[in-house]
Order: structure tokens, then C-alpha cells, then sequence
């Protein structure tokens, strides 16, 4: 879809769109007037998450039960999106998994898979769309990747280098794409309140409480999912044409 026909509903894929900072996204982007695709592994979240956003009115369907580090379960999700709702013009790549291990700990598993998930994921994902955003001479790449990626952050030495790797394949691919009207840009969200937060909360992960952080971040509040959405809605809109290749910081002043 080019500049000038913008005013048609363009489709949006939203990876990990079940749970946490995707389902917020799912609900933002559907809200924008995308339909939306919430692509996740856990089916029932998938169901979940686009049955409220049509119970709101606005357009998603679910994709569930697909690995992002499996590239041909990836292409086949694509084709059925594509089946449903025509050409991809949006690619959040927010699916992720986290992890916490001494270096010494971390075996060869548990590295392939953080980075297959977290890495090797949004690449088999962006290889899926950019074809028709190419052909469309327009499309919207945004990635999220972790604050930790900016600060380091121990025990996660696994976590942190493959979301720094996003970062970097972020900075790459925008050079590649901005001529043919492709934005990339990655959000490393900083302490947000998702499952995946809570969890390590419980596990005893963050060296405190939610509550403890909270205290220590300058905006004296944790993030929400719909902070790091209304980023995202901002970074694939039109205006958001001349920002590729960036870092755009969602963390209540915790990095800067
Ligand atoms: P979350 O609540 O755990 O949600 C992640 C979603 O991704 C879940 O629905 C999960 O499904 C799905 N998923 C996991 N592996 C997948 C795979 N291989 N293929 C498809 N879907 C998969 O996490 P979140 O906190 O919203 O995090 C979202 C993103 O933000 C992640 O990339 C995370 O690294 C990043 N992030 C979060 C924070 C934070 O403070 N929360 C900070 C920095 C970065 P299952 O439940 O079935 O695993």
C-alpha cells in the first residue's frame, strides 16, 4: 500500500500477541483500524485475545499455535494471514522468551532456544512479509527488544545477547529497507508488567519486589503494556515515515 492509498485497512501481525506487551499492542493497533493478526504459540491465549478485540468491535483473528522459531510454521501462518486479510504492511516481532542462569549454567539448550525464539524468530518473520511490503512500497518493522540489552544485566547473559542482537539486526535492515519504504525500529521495554514480569517476581528473579522497583524507577511506577503499545501505534503509522533504525527507549527513565 503506498502513501497515496493509505486510507485502506492495512493488516497487522503481532507476535507473542496472547499474552502481556502483544496483547496490548493486538488491542492498540485493532483500535488504529488494522486488522490484526495475534500470532502466538499458546492457541487459547490467541482465541483469548482477538475474541475481546472483536467483542470491542475493531478486527483480529487468531494464529495460534505457531513457533516463531519454526520458519515453515511461520510461512504457513503468513499465507493463511495473508489468505484472510490480504498483503502484511505491519510486523511487530514482540514474541519472547526470558531466562535467568548463572554463565556457567546456561547449556547449549537453553542458548539455542533463547536465541531461536528471540533472535532467529522476528528474522524467519521478517523474511515472511517483506515481500509484500516491498511490493506495496510501504511497511512497518517494529521489534521489541529488552532495556537489559542496554544496561547488561547478570544471570541473562543468554537473554541479553540475543535481544542485543535485535538491536543490532534492527539497525541493519532499516539501512536495507528505508528505499523501499520500510521503516525498522526496535522498543526495549524496561520493567513492565506482563506474566513474564510476574513470574520472575515469584521465582524470586529480580532481586526485590515489583513494588521495590517501582520505587527505584524515576516515573515511580512500573510499565504497563499499553505504554510500550502507544510507542508501537506511534512507530507504524504514516507520521512515523522519517524515524528507521532506532532505539526508542519505553522505560520510565530507568535507561537512557
Ligand atoms: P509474556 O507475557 O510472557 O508474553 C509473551 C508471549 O509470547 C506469550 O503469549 C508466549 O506464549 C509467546 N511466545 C513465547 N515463545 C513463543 C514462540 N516461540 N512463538 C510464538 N509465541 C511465543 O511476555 P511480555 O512480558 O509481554 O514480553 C513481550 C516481549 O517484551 C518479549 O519479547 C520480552 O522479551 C520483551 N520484554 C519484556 C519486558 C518486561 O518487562 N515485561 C522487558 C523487556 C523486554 P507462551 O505463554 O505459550 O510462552
Amino acid at each position: 500500500m503506498s502513501e497515496e492509498n493509505s486510507g485502506a485497512r492495512r493488516t497487522a501481525v503481532v507476535t507473542g500477541g496472547g499474552s502481556g506487551i502483544g496483547r496490548a499492542i493486538v488491542h492498540r493497533l485493532a483500535e488504529d483500524g488494522l486488522a490484526t493478526a495475534v500470532l502466538d504459540l499458546d492457541a487459547d491465549a490467541a482465541e483469548r485475545v482477538a475474541a475481546e478485540v472483536r467483542e470491542k468491535g475493531h478486527e483480529a483473528s487468531p494464529f495460534g499455535g505457531v513457533d516463531v522459531s519454526d520458519r515453515a510454521q511461520v510461512d504457513a501462518a503468513v499465507q493463511r494471514i495473508r489468505d484472510a486479510y490480504g498483503p502484511v504492511s505491519v510486523l511487530v516481532n514482540n514474541a519472547g522468551l526470558t531466562g535467568f542462569k548463572k554463565f556457567l549454567h546456561i547449556t547449549d539448550e537453553i542458548w539455542d532456544r533463547i536465541i531461536a525464539v528471540n533472535l532467529s524468530g522476528p528474522f524467519y518473520c521478517a523474511q515472511a512479509v517483506v515481500p509484500d511490503m516491498a511490493a506495496a512500497g510501504w511497511g512497518r518493522i517494529v521489534n521489541i527488544s529488552s532495556s537489559s540489552a542496554q544496561s547488561g544485566q547478570q544471570f541473562m547473559t543468554h537473554y541479553v545477547a540475543s535481544k542485543a542482537g535485535l538491536i543490532g539486526f534492527t539497525k541493519a535492515l532499516a539501512l536495507e529497507l528505508g528505499h523501499e519504504g520500510i521503516t525498522v525500529n526496535t522498543i526495549p521495554p524496561g520493567f513492565i508488567d506482563t506474566p513474564m514480569l510476574r513470574k520472575s517476581e515469584t521465582k524470586g528473579l529480580l532481586g526485590g519486589s515489583v513494588d521495590h522497583h517501582a520505587d527505584l524507577t524515576p516515573v515511580g511506577r512500573p510499565g504497563r503494556p499499553e505504554d510500550i503499545a502507544a510507542a508501537c501505534a506511534f512507530l507504524v503509522s504514516d507520521e512515523a515515515g522519517y524515524i528507521t533504525g532506532q532505539v526508542i527507549g519505553v522505560n520510565g527513565g530507568r535507561n537512557t
